[in-house]
């Protein structure tokens, strides 16, 4: 049974008189356990895809489903555990400037209701990460790649079965890369699911994973141990 399934969805904006679609009838499942990562030239609707599959925008035309669950019509108990099921980073940096790490992991935690056990759950999301010694540094104080990698660290703090990650390497060197990339393998081989929107097509082809391309907001390939750029 796919844990994601989107069908035909579309989500379209209208300006100035015209309407561009950023993703258009697209359908995709994916499976528990899979890592798919999102390719598709800028502007192909990789963010939009993640955003659709996430909860946090809903389709025009279409339906997005977790484990049978209609996303966009859960409501109580459901929508808490739709919240619950994804862990997020998206392009923007969601990190409060004003707090300290841990309390940034805190707030995540609090935010879908794992306040009890929030401590536990930040100082073991952190570890997971390898920043543990950055608890009680602001954002500031971090380079590019901690906060990405603090960012994960946000995502992972509920344990999340499902990472969405757009654009997490982006701007980052390639040991930083690589460190991060190790990181979702290992993640991903005790279970977890993840779907990464991502540029960094040389370590797309040395992992050898699902490649799904988007064109245009449409699905144009969607390929098991597949390559950057080729869709078939
Ligand atoms: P990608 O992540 O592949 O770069 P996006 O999903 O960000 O693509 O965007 C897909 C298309 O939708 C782009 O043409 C973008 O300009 C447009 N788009 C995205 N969000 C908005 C928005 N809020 N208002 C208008 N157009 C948008």
């Amino acid at each position: 049974m796919p844990v994601i399934r989107v069908e035909k969805a579309t989500k379209q904006y209208n300006e100035e008189g015209r309407t561009l679609y950023a993703v258009r009838e697209l359908s995709l499942t994916v499976e528990q356990g899979d890592f798919v990562f999102l390719i598709g030239s800028s502007g192909a609707g990789k963010s939009t895809l993640l955003k659709l599959i996430g909860g946090e925008l809903s389709p025009d035309q279409g339906e997005v489903y977790l484990n049978e669950v209609n996303i966009y019509k859960a409501f109580g108990p459901w929508r808490t555990r739709v919240a619950r099921s994804f862990g997020i980073v998206n392009q923007e940096c969601q990190l409060i400037r004003k707090r300290t790490i841990a309390d940034n992991l805190l707030l995540a935690a609090a935010a879908t209701g794992m306040r009890r056990k929030g401590q536990e759950a930040a100082r073991k999301a952190l570890s997971i990460v390898g920043l543990s010694p950055v608890a009680d540094c602001y954002p500031a104080e971090l380079s590019i790649g901690e906060c990405r990698r603090v960012e994960l660290a946000r995502a992972l703090v509920n344990s999340p079965p499902i990472l969405l990650l757009d654009e997490l390497t982006a701007n980052l060197d390639d040991d930083t890369i690589w460190d991060l990339m190790h990181l979702l393998n290992e993640l991903n081989s005790r279970g977890t699911t993840i779907v990464m929107a991502t540029h960094a097509s040389q370590y797309v082809n040395i992992m050898r994973r699902r490649v799904v391309t988007l064109v245009d907001g449409r699905l144009a390939g969607d390929v098991r141990n597949g390559k950057y750029g080729r869709i078939v």
